[in-house]
């Protein structure tokens, strides 16, 4: 959309709507070819780096120890790439209101758990310690497993991410009034408030230099709606943050109904 020349004209109130709005789709616009300028930066870095090496490795002469770099150089681009993806194409099935999801009754506690298990060797490599802080044993919720996983692996990504060296990050667990709340608690750099009030939207990044595409946390928070829950975040610059989801507790006598399964 291109708005070009006076469009306020002498409308009065209906002016500054047209102009408050004008301005609007001028600012989507921008943030959409801010996207489109990141994202196919994010696509071209590891297609670089794979053709790179495919074009190294084809000439030859290379001992297997040099062989069994590039190689490794080669798989952990590509599934950057497929991750980047599926990232683009969770989104739009957002977007277009097809997300299936695959119902169950999901042991929070237990996924969490492999979320650990899942992104301990990345946080070692920064450092970071990992603690799963749950009050109780059982913390039931209906959900699509794949999905939920999806959920705590990009909070705690990011907490990851965003984290200083050698710092912990905590995962806190409780039930609260026929709630289950996860809070991912981390003290790493923080966000402003400003910035705190954008970083849900799609796209958004407060720095676009660490990488990703801005849509991490809209999947996420929209993932959380479907489950009919609530994605909060709290944070201090330079202090850190907490980033809470909190599901329905699935009662007991739900839980004990004929095993529970189905598409959403
Ligand atoms: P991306 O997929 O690019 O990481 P997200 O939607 O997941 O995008 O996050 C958007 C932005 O929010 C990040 O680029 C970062 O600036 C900020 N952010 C998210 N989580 C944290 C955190 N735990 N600490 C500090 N900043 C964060």
């Amino acid at each position: 959309v291109r708005v070009e020349g006076d469009y306020r004209y002498e409308l009065g109130e209906m002016g500054s709507t047209l102009n408050y709005m004008a301005e609007e789709i001028v600012r989507s616009n921008q943030i959409k070819d801010d996207f489109i300028s990141s994202i196919s930066h994010e696509l071209r870095t590891p297609l670089t780096s794979i053709k790179g090496w495919s074009e190294t490795l084809d000439s030859g002469g290379y001992d297997p120890d040099e062989t069994r770099i590039g190689m490794g150089i080669i798989s952990k681009e590509t599934e950057r790439l497929i991750g980047l993806v599926e990232e683009l194409l969770d989104f739009s099935k957002l977007q277009q209101n097809e997300m299936k999801l695959t119902m169950a009754h999901v042991e929070l506690k237990e996924l969490l758990k492999e979320i650990v298990l899942n992104v301990w060797a990345k946080a070692e490599l920064k450092k970071v310690q990992l603690r799963l802080d749950a009050d109780g044993d059982s913390f039931p919720v209906y959900g699509d497993a794949n999905r939920l996983k999806q959920v705590f692996l990009n909070i705690v990504d990011n907490a990851i991410k965003f984290s200083h060296e050698s710092s912990v990050i905590v995962l806190h667990v409780v039930r609260e009034d026929g709630w289950v709340r996860t809070a991912v608690q981390d003290s790493g750099i923080g966000i402003d408030e400003e910035n705190l009030k954008r970083v849900k939207d799609r796209f958004f990044q407060v720095n676009t230099q660490g990488g990703g595409t801005g849509l991490g946390l809209a999947i996420t928070q929209q993932l959380v709606e479907l489950h009919e829950g609530e994605l909060n975040m709290t944070s201090e610059l330079g202090v850190g943050t907490t980033v809470s989801v909190k599901l329905p507790l699935l009662e007991e006598e739900s839980k004990s109904r004929e095993e529970i399964s189905g598409e959403k």
